[in-house]
C-alpha cells in the first residue's frame, strides 16, 4: 500500500474534518502519499483528487462541515461512472481509499471494492446514527447537542405562554436523534419511525399532563414517523385537544452544522486513525466503528444490515415515565 485517498460523501456531519485530519496525518506518519478527493464520489469521477500534506489539515479539527466538500453523485451508481473513478485512482496509483459517510456511501463503497482492485475502509459519518457496528456515528453527538440547545430555548417560550410545541427533528428512517433529545430535554412525548405511538395515546398523555398543571408540553417528532410532518400531527392533535395554544418548529438543516462536540472530535480522530491503520494492516471492505469504547471492524455488509441495528428502546419507556 503506497497511496491513500480520503473522501466525504452523502450528508455532511460535524467531526468529518477531525477525521480527515486524522486520516491524512496517520498516513503521512507511516510514510504514505495522501490524497483528498473533492465532493465525494463526484470527485473520483471528475478526477478532482488532490495531494495533501500534514499542513493541508491544519486548523480544521474544530470546524463543522467538511473541507473536502460532499455531494450526492448519481453517476457513481452507474457502471461507467465507477469505471472512470477507478481509472482515475489507478492513474495516481492510489490503492487505498477511506470513505466517510452514511449507508448510501457504504453501499457505493461495497460495490466499488467488490468490483475493482482497491482496498476500501468505511468510517461511519452521519448524524443519523443508523449504521450497525458502531454505537455512535460521527456527528450524531453534536447534532443531539444542537437540538437540545434549540429545544431548551423553545421550552422557555413554551412555558411562559402555556404552549404545546411539536418539534420536528431529522431522522427519516432512524429515531435516534429524536429519542435521545427527548430524554435530554424532558420532552413529554416522542414519535419515532421505528415504534408506533398512536395519536390517541399521545393525546391521553398530553391530557394527563394538563390535568396535573403542566405549564407547557413538548413533543419531539422524528421526520420518518408514520403520521407525517409536525404540522400534520399538530393539526390532528389540535382537533381533539385544545388545552394549550399549539405551535410547530421544524429544526431542519441547523442540525447538521456547527463546531463538533468534544466527543465527535475524539471519535473522528479515533476512527480516522483506525481506518488508516486498518488499510496498512491489509484490511478492506470493513467499517471502523466504536463498540463499547473500543474500536472494532465490521464488514461493510454487516454495517449496512439495519436488522442488527437496535434503537435504545429502554429510553422510550423511560421518557414516558420521567415526563409524567
Ligand atoms: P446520509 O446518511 O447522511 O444521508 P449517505 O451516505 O447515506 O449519507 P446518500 O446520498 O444516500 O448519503 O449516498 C451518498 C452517495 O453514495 C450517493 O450520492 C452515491 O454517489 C453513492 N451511492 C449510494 N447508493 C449507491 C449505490 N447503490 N451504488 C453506488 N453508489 C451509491
Amino acid at each position: 500500500l503506497k497511496n491513500i485517498a480520503v473522501l466525504t460523501s452523502g450528508g455532511d456531519a460535524p467531526g468529518m474534518n477531525a477525521c480527515i485530519r486524522a486520516v491524512i496525518r496517520t498516513g503521512i506518519y507511516h510514510g504514505k502519499n495522501m490524497f483528498g478527493v473533492m465532493q465525494g464520489y463526484q470527485g473520483l469521477i471528475d478526477n478532482n483528487i488532490i495531494p495533501m500534506d500534514a499542513r493541508s489539515v491544519s486548523n480544521i479539527l474544530h470546524m463543522g462541515g467538511t473541507i473536502l466538500k460532499t455531494a450526492r453523485c448519481l453517476a457513481f451508481k452507474e457502471e461507467a461512472g465507477m469505471e472512470l473513478a477507478f481509472k482515475n485512482l489507478q492513474e495516481k496509483e492510489i490503492d487505498g481509499l477511506v470513505v466517510i459517510g452514511g449507508d448510501g456511501t457504504f453501499t457505493g463503497a461495497k460495490r466499488f471494492g467488490e468490483k475493482y482492485n482497491i482496498n476500501v475502509i468505511g468510517v461511519p459519518g452521519t448524524i443519523d446514527n443508523d449504521l450497525s457496528g458502531s454505537d455512535f456515528t460521527l456527528g450524531y453527538d453534536t447534532a443531539i447537542n444542537t437540538v437540545i440547545e434549540a429545544i431548551d430555548k423553545i421550552r422557555d417560550t413554551a412555558d411562559s405562554h402555556d404552549r404545546l410545541f411539536f418539534i420536528e427533528v431529522m431522522g427519516r428512517d432512524s429515531g435516534c436523534i429524536a429519542l435521545r433529545t427527548a430524554v435530554a430535554s424532558g420532552a413529554e412525548a416522542v414519535l419515532l419511525p421505528e415504534r408506533e405511538t398512536s395519536l390517541k395515546e399521545l393525546i391521553t398523555k398530553l391530557k394527563a399532563g394538563a390535568s396535573t398543571k403542566k405549564s407547557s408540553s413538548i413533543v419531539i417528532v422524528s421526520e420518518g414517523n408514520k403520521y407525517g410532518g409536525a404540522y400534520d400531527i399538530a393539526k390532528s392533535v389540535k382537533r381533539k385537544f385544545t388545552h394549550y395554544d399549539t405551535k410547530v418548529t421544524i429544526l431542519g438543516h441547523l442540525q447538521r452544522g456547527g463546531s463538533p462536540s468534544g466527543f465527535d472530535r475524539i471519535l473522528g480522530s479515533r476512527l480516522g486513525y483506525a481506518a488508516v491503520n486498518a488499510l496498512i494492516a491489509g484490511e478492506s471492505m470493513q467499517m471502523v466503528g466504536l463498540y463499547g469504547n473500543a474500536i472494532k471492524l465490521t464488514s461493510l455488509e454487516d454495517a449496512l444490515n439495519t436488522h442488527n441495528y437496535k434503537l435504545e428502546s429502554d429510553l422510550l419507556e423511560m421518557t414516558h415515565v420521567l415526563s409524567i
